[in-house]
């Protein structure tokens, strides 16, 4: 389905974003990783993908609080593959704190990572894409995206960024067969997911049972947490031919939380 295309997975070292890189492998995309980590893993994860699938995987360790790293990113996304046909913004961080004590570094951090990185992406690829016709921007948001919880100040404030970002960018290239759309989980089991429970319970005073069954799941009326897959998913379905009319779209996949 994806054979011959080209897929940045920023963030793609771990959770979420490992998951789309091999779902968008599997369905025949050739990948560029991006994200930290022990490099013999990561080179683990290069190998097994390629091998599982018989795609390239080549391997970014840019950190995308950089716009110079980013720039040159692109640079290798055009020099590795010819340009992104499909650019996923994955890469995300989070800091838990009420807003008088979240500290300056991390309200940068997070804008930086979490928002501009996007835009710095973005501004590279959709030449690339325009080049080839065809492109597929997909960025992780959030259902803080849509909703907002105490304590996350800059992350909320990125998501909704995001949101702002890939309503914009969709109506620029509209009419170039070019789509730009926000994916938005709820709450998903991953690291970033495993420190904040850490530091909710201590913004709130509550144990961390507490904070995954009366903070986490009370917003999700499933009470279940989404899985990787279940983005994965809709993320593969918004690189088909047959997503070209879903574009400018915030999509929850929150088990219904923003629904409240
Ligand atoms: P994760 O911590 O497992 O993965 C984050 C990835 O981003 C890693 O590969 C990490 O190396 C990379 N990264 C972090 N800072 C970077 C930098 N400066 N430069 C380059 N790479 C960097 O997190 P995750 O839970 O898989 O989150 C992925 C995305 O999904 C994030 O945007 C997050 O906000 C969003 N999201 C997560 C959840 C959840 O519940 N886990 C819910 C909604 C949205």
């Amino acid at each position: 389905m994806l054979e011959g295309k080209a897929a940045l997975v920023t963030g793609s070292t771990s959770g979420i974003g490992f998951g789309i890189a091999n779902h968008l492998a599997g369905k025949g995309a050739n990948i560029m990783l991006s994200g930290f980590g022990d490099p013999n893993a990561i080179a683990a994860i290069q190998d097994d993908l390629s091998k599982q699938y018989g795609v390239t995987v080549a391997y970014s360790g840019a950190d995308l609080s950089d716009p110079a790293a980013v720039a040159d990113l692109m640079a290798e996304m055009e020099s590795t593959f010819g340009g992104a046909d499909i650019l996923v913004n994955n890469a995300g961080i989070q800091h838990v704190a009420p807003v008088e004590e979240m500290p300056v570094e991390k309200w940068d951090a997070i804008i930086a990572i979490n928002l501009s990185a996007s835009f710095h992406t973005i501004r590279a690829a959709v030449p690339q894409m325009r080049r080839k016709r065809w492109g597929r921007i997909i960025n992780l948001a959030s259902a803080h995206a849509l909703v907002a919880s105490p304590y996350k100040s800059a992350y909320v404030a990125a998501k909704h960024g995001i949101a702002g970002l890939t309503k914009t960018v969709a109506l620029e290239v509209a009419q170039e067969n070019i789509t730009c759309n926000a994916v938005c989980p709820g709450y998903v089991m991953t690291d970033l997911v495993r420190g904040q429970i850490t530091d909710t319970a201590k913004a709130r005073g509550i144990s961390e049972k507490q904070v995954i069954e009366d903070v986490m799941l009370a917003a999700q009326p499933t009470k279940k947490f989404v899985s990787i897959e279940e983005v994965s998913e809709v993320v593969g379905f918004l690189c088909k031919d047959a997503a070209a009319s879903v574009t400018g779209a915030i999509l929850p996949v929150d088990g219904g939380w923003s629904a409240q």
